[in-house]
């Protein structure tokens, strides 16, 4: 083995990950259907999955800690839900009508959700913080939408601005300027900002996920979700948490429980609908009436919102989600997740202590994320401290470059998928998965210091 490097070996041994993406690149752009499955020189092709494990086309298997990006808690292949969505496929996946699957689907969110006094479901995250803005704009008759540096809301028009570092680029490609003009970036946990600017009264709602940007790789500090209501109030502004990844994961109820703060509008995703596509904004029921029909003279003219959608609360989403959040309604499925994420935590921090590579792993609740190369090391091998004088942008862009491939391959040839550097972890991985994965990285780690990757260490 002496003298090979990880891609040489993960070119070698991932040969038909590597044929399917040359053919892949002649009919997909790029060859990949999510960014976040960039991988040079070729990603990942994976045949199936059960629990929380996948195999993919070479005959790898792998600990996953993707899990659907965050969608399957449960882990894949819950055998509840795919028996309940198997028979459905067999009863009909579109009626073209309402059905009782969608009002117990939504009775359960209203039931766990502590904002959520009505909730309407969309195809996904993104079409969920899309409707939610525009329900803020309309409930408030003014037209910006606040965002905070970093924070994602997926990927349409408004959800853009100020999410990827350099965060103060004023425009976007294929983005109109002026649609792009209407968003405020508030600077990363700038409270002070925040009051200023709502003050001039032109903002309808502010947006974040409340964990912290891309859950809580830039955390929020204490108190901060209390005071952003208390300005949100005094403002009149609506506050929505886009909890489509801290729903149901943070604690049944979300971070809005957790937390014991509540928004007027939550969007969500991923968990909601059991691994299956589908997403939904819940919350104050004054607010959401705005979708609804109405006797009032011209209310369904110009007052109500539009809200079609063919997939919306499909029988397969809705009989996905009604049988997850019902599992999930158990605090024990989140305490699980957030054990063995501190695990990996622990785990990975005592690694790069153990080998002197700077660099540190953090999150909270069931994720972790990762920076390599950073001067500044944990040096306690603690799970969830974050170095003093790191900036935000290097705790959202995570480890970037060379390093990122070679972790990501080195992490891949022994055992284990991370997602984005990091992951989201579920209730059925167990202790053997994450020492498994511990001693991964420890190799990974091992042969980037040989291969040069830390030349401080
Ligand atoms: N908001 C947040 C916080 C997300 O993490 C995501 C997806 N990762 C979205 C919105 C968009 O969701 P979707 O991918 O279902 O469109």
């Amino acid at each position: 083995m002496a003298g090979r490097t990880i891609e040489q070996d993960f070119v070698e041994q991932f040969q038909g990950s590597m044929r399917r993406f040359q053919r892949a690149v002649e009919a997909i752009p790029g060859g990949i259907t999510h960014d976040v499955r960039h991988l040079d020189p070729f990603p990942l092709y994976v045949e199936r999955a059960a629990g929380s494990r996948k195999w993919d086309v070479d005959g790898h298997e792998l600990v996953d800690y993707s899990m659907g990006h965050g969608a399957l808690i449960l882990g894949h292949c819950n055998a509840e839900i795919a028996d309940a969505v198997s028979e459905q496929v067999h009863k009909g996946t579109h009626f073209g009508a309402s059905h009782e699957l969608e009002v117990e689907w939504a009775e359960q969110v209203c039931r766990l959700v502590p904002s959520a006094e009505r909730v309407e479901f969309t195809s996904s995250g993104t079409e969920a913080t899309m409707l939610a803005m525009r329900l803020a704009r309309a409930f408030t008759g003014r037209d910006r939408i606040m965002k905070f540096a970093g924070h994602f809301h997926g990927w349409h028009d408004y959800a853009v601005a100020g999410e990827r570092p350099p965060f103060n680029l004023r425009s976007a490609p294929g983005i109109p300027q002026a649609v792009y003009d209407t968003v405020v970036v508030a600077p990363v946990n700038d409270l002070e900002f925040v009051d200023r600017r709502l003050a001039e009264g032109d903002v309808a709602g502010v947006i974040l996920e409340p964990s912290g940007a891309s859950y809580a790789s830039i955390p929020v500090p204490d108190g901060f979700l209390a005071r952003l209501r208390e300005i949100t109030i005094r403002h009149a502004t609506v506050l929505i948490f886009d909890e489509v990844i801290t729903g149901f994961r943070w604690a049944p109820g979300g971070k809005q429980e957790r937390e014991g703060v509540t928004p007027d509008l939550t969007t969500m995703a991923k968990i909601l609908a059991g691994g299956l596509p589908g997403g939904g904004v819940a919350g104050r029921a004054d607010i959401m009436q705005l979708l609804a029909f109405s006797d009032e003279p011209g209310w369904n003219q110009t007052k109500k919102i539009g809200h079609p959608g063919t997939y919306n609360a499909n029988p397969l989403s809705a009989v996905a989600g009604a049988v997850a959040l019902q599992m999930v309604a158990d605090p024990r499925v989140q305490k699980r997740a957030d054990e063995m994420a501190a695990r990996v935590r622990k785990g990975f921090n005592e690694v790069l202590v153990r080998r002197g590579v700077p660099g540190f792993v953090w999150g909270e609740s069931s994720v972790f994320h990762l920076v390599l190369g950073q001067s500044c090391t944990n040096q306690r091998g603690e799970d969830i401290h974050i170095p003093e004088g790191v900036a935000p942008e290097v705790l959202k862009g995570g480890l970037g470059g060379k390093a990122a491939l070679a972790l990501a391959q080195g992490m891949l040839l022994n055992g284990a998928d991370l997602f984005h550097g990091g992951g989201l972890l579920s209730s059925v991985h167990t202790i053997d998965d994450i020492d498994r994965t511990v001693q991964a990285f420890d190799v990974t780690i091992r042969r980037m210091l040989e291969e040069g990757f830390f030349p401080e260490a």
